[in-house]
Order: C-alpha cells, then structure tokens, then sequence
C-alpha cells in the first residue's frame, strides 16, 4: 500500500482489502514494521490488566438481513449456519489504509459485497483506534465481522487508522490505546498473549480454517510477524490477567 496512500480509491476500497486478500501488495510483508520502535508502552504491570479503557459507541447497522449475510458466510466457508461470536480465541490487529474513524465506519457501515468475491456480507472489525488514542466500538463481540479470511469464526477485529505497521507502533497514544483494548478484551475472553495477531499471521494460527479454495491462503500484509512480537512484548508488559 505504500505509496499509494493518497489515491481516493485506496479509502473506498479499505474494508473490502481487509477480508478478501485481493491486492497483491498486501501479500507482501511491510517493511515499516520490522525496524519499528515499542514506543510507549511504559505502564505499570498488573494494575491495568483487566480495566475496561473508555470506548466510544459506534455501533455500524447489523440489522437482521446482515446476520442471515454472516451466517451463509460461515456456512460457506467454516461448514456451520451461524452469525454469533461465543467464545472468541483470538484478536486479529489490523491497519485500515484510511486516514480517520468517520472512513473506516463509513466503508464498514454499508452491507455491500466485496468487489473480488462479490460476496455478503460487508466487512466490518469490531473495535476501531484512532490516531490520536480514541477507541470505537463499531459491532458488539458477540457478533461475527468479516475482517480476515479463515478466522471470523473465531476472532474479535481491531482496526486501526493507518497506512502502515509502524504508523500505529510509532504514535505512542494510538498503541497504547489499542493496548489497553486487546488487554482487556483478552482478559474478559481468557486469550492468551499469543492469542492476539495480526492479520498478516492469519494462516499459521492453528484455529484457521477455509473452506472456499479461492479464499483459501489468502492473507495481507497489516500486522506481520515482526510487528507483532513489538506489539505483544508490550502488551506482556502490562501484566497478567
Ligand atoms: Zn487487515
């Protein structure tokens, strides 16, 4: 995505790049995260582990016809009719190629297919942080979104305003916003450290499962490898639950 964080298509497209895989920049690793520093994730062990940070309701329309959309969705590509989230394993961390929440929520918000599948419903993630530290809740937890491939059975979403891994990593007040989320969702739903991805992780977590051979293997590049062992050593650094 480098590169072409300018273009306006890049912002009308973000939601359908985050479930379906269809850009072949997103298959490559980003660079900006590897070198990038922990910045500040300074607070005390312990004491924050399990607090509920401030969220903001934004909840996107999941009316009725959207759950029948999710649940056809899981049919199709895990083998079961079902548009609830119950016992959630993993937080998949992810960045939105988009410069502020009101784009995020406005590409989430309508339930329109994706371009390469053209298939319902639209792509959503549960939680969304903005730059500068705010935290969004977009779709309660115990709804499915659709934000990355061979995973939605299982996972809550975190979207985050950014072109790149090291956008998020380098703004102290945006990481550990998302921090003290991802904690606290963990703690409430008994996910371990290792339990929180990133999207570019998706295919070695051993809970994915794809059923459609042309979504099958599909990834992108938000949140590798190298990004998120940053990004987990700070979350650790906030304690147990
Ligand atoms: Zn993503």
């Amino acid at each position: 995505m480098r590169g072409r964080r300018l273009a306006p298509v890049v912002a009308v497209t973000v939601g359908l790049m985050l479930a379906v895989g269809l850009a072949a920049s997103a298959l490559t690793a980003e660079p900006g995260g590897a070198g990038a520093a922990p910045a500040a994730a300074s607070h005390p062990a312990s004491s924050a582990a399990a607090t509920r940070p401030q969220i903001k309701k934004k909840l996107i329309p999941y009316p009725k016809k959207r759950k029948r959309d999710m649940a056809a969705y899981s049919k199709r590509h895990y083998g079961h009719y079902k548009w609830a989230l119950n016992d959630p394993k993993l937080i998949v961390i992810h960045y939105a190629v988009a410069g502020s929440i009101g784009t995020i929520y406005n590409t989430f918000a309508p339930n329109r297919p994706d371009v390469e599948f053209h298939e319902l419903p639209g792509v959503c993630s549960h939680f969304a942080v903005s730059a500068g530290g705010g935290i969004f809740k977009f779709v309660p937890t115990s709804v499915r979104c659709r934000h990355v491939v061979g995973l939605n059975h299982v996972s809550i979403g975190i979207e985050h305003v950014g072109f790149s891994d090291s956008d998020i990593l380098n703004r102290p007040p945006q990481l550990n916003a998302s921090l003290q989320l991802s904690q606290w969702l963990r703690c409430r739903f008994g996910i371990p450290i290792e339990g929180v991805i990133g999207h570019n992780e998706s295919l070695s977590s051993p809970y994915y499962k794809e059923l459609d051979p042309r979504f099958k293997g599909k990834t992108h590049g938000d949140f590798n490898h190298a990004s998120m062992e940053t990004y987990r050593a700070a979350l650790a650094k906030l304690g147990a639950c």
